[in-house]
């Protein structure tokens, strides 16, 4: 039975999930392989080659050859699906992400779910039977990218959510490494100091929404499943785990329970990460397992690593919009921010309405400083879409000289993955490629109608 069928022949009344979810796309945003496919390197193969092509679609390995349950992938490849797990046209996203962080909705703990149909524990445990690809040829063996690790803090008990790569080391053992240095950071080093391990559930497969909440870099008292249950517009069911003190949503497909180990360290990595490198910092932590609970046929879902669209949009998209809206509150005449995925994290375009010389560079200012990724920012005129790489590009040919219209600040913190950067730190490079306000030049353009006549003409002979 195909992954398609299986969803289709849903039976119970199904809550928001990653089934329900793939259960609303159309046709032709599927890719589906359905011949026997070997799970080592294939998958991230297929995967970058249709972006090269400029295609996106999720990918169902139906068959992976030796695993009995189907792999999906590439959900988070563009813009206009992340809005629309959200509910909202491709440019509300930041708006839309701005209110569920304001308006949250804390989850609700309910009684069973199909997470629970199965549970695996003992001599039957066996991480290595998931169909976990290797991703490229340095990585170190098989790795888990796309697991939500929930965990508590001890003190407080607020819950933490947020990904670890995880290289799969034996039947009921992970590697680990941690560093981000997050909130589950420090949660370890707070159950570390009384000698404890850190109870944590490893979550894999779940709707999209509690997919980019779990990527959200927010406060440490913020439980990210409140901003899920906001952007769901209701509150995600829990269920206790079987083993641990922790709590996972009830219509997941699968979790591995289990810890993080204090004071255990073992080899980790390298990993590609989304720099497009290989790298071998990791903190070398060490998860054992206690058990595996799943859904009836459980579909496993992978995130492909490295430099994928998916990757790095999943990573910052809700960055993204706090930082826009941030931004917007000194900015009022900002127009957009756009962080292509030829930057990877590090590049941003911002467009904005001038109404006085200066205001480019007091945005770059801000944009640098609410972000310190950010190694580079253009800022041009709201004619200019930032999402069009060509157009930023265009902009700086014709309204940008280099002698007056740009600044560098050296010395500043930056993202550690940087190959290139310094200690952890990174100059940073700001372009004014906006015209000036007494400008007499004029953008050669047609009428609105006839673009509209051209992509509907255009649409209509597909
Ligand atoms: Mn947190």
């Amino acid at each position: 039975m195909s992954l398609f069928d299986r969803i289709s022949s849903m039976k119970r009344n199904e809550a928001p999930s990653l089934r329900s979810w793939l259960a609303d796309l159309q046709d032709h945003e599927i890719l589906t392989l359905d011949q026997p496919t070997d799970i080592d390197y294939l998958p991230t193969a297929l995967v970058l080659e249709l972006e090269r092509q400029g295609r996106d679609p999720v990918v169902v390995i139906d068959n992976p050859d030796g695993f009995t349950m189907p792999v999906v992938s590439n959900l988070f490849a563009s813009r206009e699906r992340i809005a629309r797990f959200c509910g909202v046209e491709p440019g509300k996203f930041h708006e839309r992400w701005a209110q569920a962080a304001e308006k949250t909705i804390a989850p609700r703990l309910v009684e069973s779910g199909p997470v629970h149909d199965h549970v695996i524990q003992g001599d039957e445990l066996d991480i290595g039977a998931l169909p976990i690809s290797r991703h490229f040829e340095k990585d170190a063996g098989r790795y888990i990218g796309s697991g939500i690790l929930i965990c508590k803090d001890p003190d407080t008990g607020v819950r933490n959510l947020s990904y670890q790569r995880l290289q799969l080391k034996g039947p009921n053992r992970l590697g680990a490494s941690l560093h981000s240095r997050g909130h589950i950071w420090e949660h370890l080093s707070r159950c570390a100091a009384r000698g404890k391990n850190l109870e944590v559930a490893i979550v894999i497969g779940v709707h999209p929404a509690i997919n980019l909440a779990a990527a959200a870099k927010v406060a440490m008292e913020v439980d990210e499943l409140d901003i899920a249950g906001g952007l769901l517009g209701q509150p995600v069911d829990l269920v206790k785990c079987k083993t641990i003190e922790v709590e996972v949503p009830a219509w997941a497909e699968m979790v591995i329970e289990g810890e993080i180990l204090a004071g255990v360290e073992e080899e980790e990595g390298p990993f590609g990460e989304y720099t497009g490198y290989s790298t071998y910092r990791s903190t070398k932590n060490v998860f054992v397992a206690k058990a595996i609970t799943h859904r009836e046929r459980p579909i496993f879902h992978d995130i492909i690593p490295g430099f994928s669209a998916e990757h790095l949009l999943l990573g910052r998209s809700s960055k993204e919009a706090h930082v826009v809206m941030r931004l917007r509150e000194m900015v009022p005449n900002l127009k957009a921010v756009n962080w292509p995925k030829s930057g990877t994290h590090f590049h941003a375009y911002m467009s904005l309405k001038k109404s006085a010389e200066g205001q480019p560079n007091h945005a770059m200012m801000l944009l640098m400083g609410l972000d310190p990724y950010i190694k580079l920012v253009v800022a041009v005129d709201e004619d200019v879409d930032v999402f069009n790489q060509d157009e930023v590009m265009w902009a700086l040919a014709t309204r940008f000289q280099a002698d007056t219209d740009m600044f560098c600040v050296p010395n500043a913190l930056c993202n550690q993955l940087d190959p290139s950067s310094r200690n952890g730190t990174s100059a940073k490079l700001a372009l004014d490629a906006t015209a000036p306000m007494n400008w007499d030049v004029e953008r050669a353009v047609l009428p609105e109608s006839a673009q509209k006549w051209a992509r509907e003409t255009l649409t209509s002979i597909r």
